[in-house]
């Protein structure tokens, strides 16, 4: 039977394409986010739903970053299975993100739609992270809005995450601001991708209040990085902290950014 936690483990049906293993960098180069530890997981992970990716949109599909996620699927990347990943967390910088590329590995019942978050995995995650006193960044785009029958299961899933490590943010990736109305009315962080030229706060028709990026706002040519210059009111990177009390914008940027901005200011009308 076909193991989705072992690296070794490929169906001959569909080749390299299931969610194996995560790939661990343990001082990423990335300007972003600063010299802290990376992962990243393989596109089959991506769930189907996501509007970026429908749309060839994803910032992960561009650029040095699309370079990574082709090696990675084409199997030119080391990958570490569930529990060497573990074991490996103890090694991390203590902030540290979460799937520069890819998603939350799939559940094992589920392992070719994407769309289905691996409870086990996620909640053994955020509390070991959480008692290592690490400070993980973590986004998510499976769904959990009625497009999917994942969705309730999803949610369940997060849920008892934020239930097991409170410290820990996972944020959902929301596409629109009606998504981000929804999101938080059930009590979760959230994230949303805006047009490229969206002001730097703005509330939703909810009363949700975004407010952009501090590292896409600042100023070209100065350094600004997740892990070293980010800080919510209560000292963590803002993606980080679960009770930052807004949601963060990102700004639509790379080869679709006019098309894609065009799409986002139909979808929140
Ligand atoms: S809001 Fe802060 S932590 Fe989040 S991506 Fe921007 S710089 Fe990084």
């Amino acid at each position: 039977m076909l193991d989705t936690t072992d690296p070794a483990s490929v169906d001959p049906a569909i080749g390299n394409a299931l969610p194996a293993g995560i790939h661990v960098t343990m001082v990423s180069g990335n300007k972003k986010t600063g010299p802290i530890t990376t992962t990243r997981t393989q596109s089959g992970t991506c769930p189907s739903t996501c509007r970026l990716l429908q749309e060839g949109a994803c910032y992960d599909l561009g650029g040095r970053s699309r370079l990574h996620r082709d090696k990675l699927d084409r199997g030119a990347y080391h990958l570490w299975s569930h529990e060497q990943f573990f074991s490996l967390m103890a090694c991390f910088t203590r902030v540290w993100r979460w799937a520069s590329g890819g998603d939350l590995p799939n559940d094992p019942r589920h392992p070719c739609d994407g769309q289905t978050i691996d409870k086990a995995f996620l909640v053994r995650m955020v509390r070991k992270a959480q008692s290592l006193g690490q400070v993980p960044i973590i986004y998510t785009h499976k769904p959990i809005f009625n497009v999917s029958n994942a969705y309730e299961r999803n949610k369940r899933a997060i849920r008892a995450a934020m239930k097991a490590a409170p410290k820990v943010a996972i944020n959902i990736s929301c596409d629109t601001l009606a998504q981000v109305d929804r999101a938080s009315r059930m009590g979760f962080n959230t994230t949303v991708t805006l047009s490229s030229d969206a002001p730097s706060r703005l509330v939703t028709k909810g009363g949700q209040v975004i407010k952009g990026c501090p590292q896409q706002l600042s100023k070209s040519g100065r350094r600004f990085t997740c892990a070293e210059h980010c800080k919510s009111r209560n000292g963590l990177p803002i993606c980080a902290d679960p009770d930052r009390g807004y949601t963060v914008g990102f700004y639509t940027h790379g080869n679709k950014t006019k098309t894609y901005s065009k799409l986002l200011k139909i979808w929140n009308q």
